[in-house]
C-alpha cells in the first residue's frame, strides 16, 4: 500500500541534525539504526531487527534498486547529500523541523549548514545540559555559573528560538529534587574540576535539578514550550529513572503551570505519559522514536495513547538524526501505525472513519503547531 495520510504535512517537532561526513560503509549505516553504541550489536543484530529489515526494502523501493543493503548503500552513494535530503524531504512531506541541535556539535551540520540542505523551514530548539557544560569551564562560582546561565537562555529567548529541551534523564533522572546553595557550590566545584581536568560531561544532580528549575523560570515567563526527554533513548541511559511519573512535582508546580511540557519518545511509559497528557493541561505526549524504532509494534501504542489520551494531546516526530533516511522513514511510517491504530479504533467502533484524517492531521501537524506556535504555509 502507498503511505497514507500523505495529504497531511509532518510538522517533524523532534528532530536532530544531518552528519557533515554521511555513512560509507555498512557498519556506520547500520549504526544510524540503533541506540547501541557496541560493535557486536551493530554488526551482527541490527541486520535483524525489523525496523532495520523492513527500512532496507522501503529505501529500495525509493531508490528503485535492488533490496539489498548493499544496493541501497550505492544508491545513496550516487546521490550528493543536499539532492538526498531535498528528495527524501519532499518526497515524505516533512514541512518544517524543530530540531534540536545539542548532539556531538563538531560531527554535525550547524544551524545554518542545516537549513541550506532543507527544502523546509528550520526551528531551533535550546538544549540545556549542552549549554551547562559549554559555561561550566570559566563560572568562578555557582552563583555566577547560575546567572550566566539563564543569562544565556534569556537571550536565546530573545532570538530565534522555539522550544527548550532537558535530557535531565540521560544523566541523573527525572526525579528532580530542591537543593540549597551549600549543596550547589559543593557540586559546582567538584564538576568545574572534572571540566578543567578534561571531562566534558554534566551529570551533577544538583547542578542539573537546580539549573532545570532556573530554565522552567525562564520558559514560563516566556511562554516557550519545554521537551522533557523521557523514556528509552542512547545506551546511557537508567529507563527506571526517566519516567515521566517522576515529573509530577515540575508538572504541578503552579510557577510552571503556563509552559507546554513535551514528554519524548513514550516507550516504555507510553500509559504513563498518556494519563498525564489526559489529566494535566500543560502536558503532551510524543510518540517520536518509538515510531519507527518499534516496527510494528510502534502502531499498538499510538493506539494505547489514543485510548488514554484525548488525540489534541499527542504528537509525531521523527526524532531522526544523521542520515535523511531516518526523516523519510520516520515521516513515513508515522503515517501508517497512526492509519493502523485509527484503524483499530474505527475496528472497535471508537472512531468513525471519517475522523481518521482528523486524527491523523492532530498528531502529524496541528498540535505542534499549537504547542510550538508555528504557522506553516497553507
Ligand atoms: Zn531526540
Amino acid at each position: 500500500m502507498d503511505a497514507p495520510f500523505l495529504e497531511i504535512p509532518l510538522l517533524d517537532h523532534h528532530c536532530h541534525s544531518l552528519l557533515r561526513r554521511q555513512p560509507r560503509t555498512a557498519h556506520e549505516f547500520r549504526a544510524c539504526f540503533t541506540e547501541s553504541d557496541a560493535a557486536e550489536i551493530v554488526d551482527r543484530h541490527v541486520p535483524w531487527s525489523l525496523f532495520y529489515r523492513r527500512a532496507v526494502r522501503d529505501l529500495a523501493s525509493f531508490f528503485g534498486c535492488a533490496a539489498t543493503e548493499q544496493a541501497v548503500l550505492e544508491a545513496r552513494e550516487t546521490r550528493p547529500l543536499d539532492r538526498l535530503v531535498r528528495e527524501m524531504f519532499t518526497d515524505a512531506r516533512i514541512a518544517g523541523v524543530v530540531v534540536d541541535l545539542g548532539l556531538r556539535v563538531q560531527d554535525y551540520h550547524d544551524l545554518d549548514g542545516l537549513r541550506a540542505l532543507l527544502p523546509c523551514p528550520a526551528f531551533p530548539v535550546l538544549r540545556l545540559e549542552t549549554l551547562a557544560e559549554r559555561l561550566i569551564p570559566d563560572a568562578s562560582s555557582w552563583r555566577d555559573l547560575e546567572a550566566r546561565f539563564v543569562g544565556e537562555v534569556e537571550r536565546a529567548a530573545d532570538g530565534d528560538l522555539w522550544a527548550l529541551k532537558t535530557i535531565a534523564a540521560y544523566r541523573t533522572g527525572l526525579a528532580v529534587a530542591r537543593w540549597d546553595a551549600d549543596d550547589g557550590e559543593r557540586a559546582f566545584r567538584q564538576t568545574r574540576d572534572e571540566f578543567h581536568a578534561g571531562r566534558r560531561r554534566l551529570q551533577s544532580k544538583p547542578l542539573i535539578d537546580v539549573l532545570l528549575r532556573r530554565a522552567l523560570e525562564v520558559a514560563a515567563r516566556r511562554r516557550l514550550p519545554v521537551q522533557i526527554h523521557a523514556g528509552f533513548g542512547d545506551r546511557d541511559l537508567d529507563l527506571r529513572l526517566a519516567n515521566p511519573l517522576w515529573l509530577r512535582p515540575i508538572i504541578e508546580d503552579p510557577a510552571f503551570g503556563t509552559i507546554p511540557l513535551v514528554l519524548l519518545h513514550g516507550h516504555p511509559y507510553v500509559r504513563e505519559a498518556a494519563w498525564l497528557a489526559a489529566v494535566y493541561p500543560n502536558v503532551f505526549l510524543d510518540l517520536s522514536l518509538t515510531v519507527p524504532f518499534l516496527a510494528h509494534g510502534a502502531a499498538d501504542e499510538i493506539a494505547e495513547a489514543l485510548a488514554m489520551a484525548p488525540a489534541t494531546k499527542i504528537l509525531l516526530a521523527t526524532d531522526a538524526f544523521s542520515i535523511p533516511e531516518l526523516f523519510w522513514l520516520g515521516a513515513r511510517h508515522a503515517r501508517e501505525a497512526i492509519w493502523a491504530a485509527t484503524g483499530a479504533a474505527q475496528a472497535r467502533g471508537y472512531l468513525a472513519a471519517a475522523e481518521r484524517p482528523d486524527v491523523a492531521r492532530l498528531l502529524l501537524c496541528d498540535n505542534a503547531a499549537a504547542v510550538y506556535r508555528i504557522a506553516l504555509p497553507p
